[in-house]
């Protein structure tokens, strides 16, 4: 059996150095906001460019803190409007809501399964006050024409990076070449450190990015009670802290974290030129560094039949996801609304199995398969 995702083999790679890092916490008997967690911050702000992250709980706190952030800063109220795309997990819109605001949904463009910009426009009102912009499946929102929107309308850009650790925008009309990642390209982004993540925690962990020194600085207050200084409360803050463990298991994989996207790509890559039937739809890629393969994710008429027999050839796959947010029995008041993309793609996806150690001679178990069916 081709497992979807087989996550003991990713995090058998680390073991060694794993136990290392458990003793060495359990030696300085330091548990909270430690030495390891400071470190992880410094390198992970490095690593995405931006001069701030904070650690915290998991990738939802992060985005809530965001908002909360600019809400205490006065730059968001409560009940101002997000648009947010229709077809993201479900953790974007719950965020949005935990901090008071109001969703607005934007269909993605069927192709790349991101927002498509040009639909946002007619859906800001004069209450719209900031864009998430998700990068789903670990590739990026066309961010661009996102933050240029959010100049033209004085919004705040916020990413949802929770899929596309390492993602790289390339600015090819810039006489220069510029780089820029995931993380770096919005006023501000949420990560989750979420152990099926590209890059995964052994338990629950995220982070937010940003170069806005007070929002930074009010996020860090606010993920620890709304106190910098002890039993001094300058918020109305929460728990939230990435903890030290994890940040030490953390500081341990993100040097081979590119190294892990680049063997995802090169699976990628493999689908794309080897899967060839007429029945699968496969995803959109400018094969640069902007996508890093969270999910594959190919469309197909009849998905259900088609994960079936993956199954009952050895191989199993995923519906990332099977409902969309707006037919969900929580939003019970959105159920009437029509996105019509945005149903289709949840009815036709399936993700085929992708990770850093998947086999040669698997991917092309996966490949001479489908192109069978
Ligand atoms: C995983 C994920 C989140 C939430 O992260 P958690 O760490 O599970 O809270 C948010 N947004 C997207 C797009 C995700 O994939």
């Amino acid at each position: 059996m081709i497992q979807f995702l087989d996550l003991k083999k990713v995090n058998a790679l680390y073991e060694t150095e794993f136990h290392e890092k458990l003793k060495s916490v359990l030696e300085k008997g330091w548990y909270i906001l430690g030495n390891e967690v400071a470190t992880f911050e410094n390198n992970f702000a490095n690593y995405c460019g931006t001069k701030h992250c904070i650690g915290v709980g998991n990738g939802f706190d992060a985005l809530v803190l965001i908002f909360k952030g600019y809400i205490q800063l006065g730059k968001l109220q409560k009940g101002d409007e997000i648009i947010v795309p229709a077809n993201t997990y479900i953790a974007s819109i719950l965020a949005i809501l935990e901090a008071d605001l109001v969703p607005v949904l934007v269909e993605p463009k069927i192709e790349t399964y991101n927002i498509n910009p040009d639909l946002i426009s007619e859906k800001i009102t004069f209450k719209t006050k900031a864009i998430l912009a998700v990068h789903l499946y670990g590739q990026l929102a066309e961010m661009d024409k996102i933050n240029q929107i959010g100049i033209q309308y004085n919004l705040i850009v916020v990413e949802d990076a929770a899929q596309t650790h390492g993602a790289i925008l390339v600015e090819s009309r810039k006489p220069k070449v510029e780089s820029q990642k995931a993380g770096n390209l919005s006023n501000a982004a949420a990560f989750s450190f979420y152990p099926g993540k590209n890059l995964g925690a052994l338990g629950d962990g995220g982070a937010v990015t940003t170069n806005d020194s007070e929002l930074a600085k009010t996020i860090q207050s606010l993920r620890n009670y709304g106190s910098e200084a002890k039993y001094q409360n300058e918020y109305i803050g929460v728990n939230s802290r990435l903890d030290e463990l994890q940040a030490a298991f953390l500081n341990v994989k993100l040097p081979n974290l590119d190294a892990e996207n680049n063997s995802r790509r090169r699976i990628a890559k493999r689908y794309l030129s080897e899967i060839k039937n007429e029945k699968i739809i496969l995803p959109f890629w400018d094969l640069s560094e902007n996508h890093v393969f969270h999910l594959f994710v190919i469309r197909t008429e009849n998905r259900n039949h088609l994960q079936q027999y993956l199954l009952e050839n050895g191989i199993q796959t995923m519906i990332h996801y099977p409902i969309p947010p707006h037919k969900q029995k929580a939003f019970s008041n959105w159920n009437h609304l029509l996105f019509p993309i945005t149903e289709k793609i949840h009815n036709e996806i399936l993700s085929l199995p992708i990770s850093p150690v998947m086999a040669v001679d698997e991917v092309g178990l996966v490949v001479s398969v489908l192109n069978r069916y």
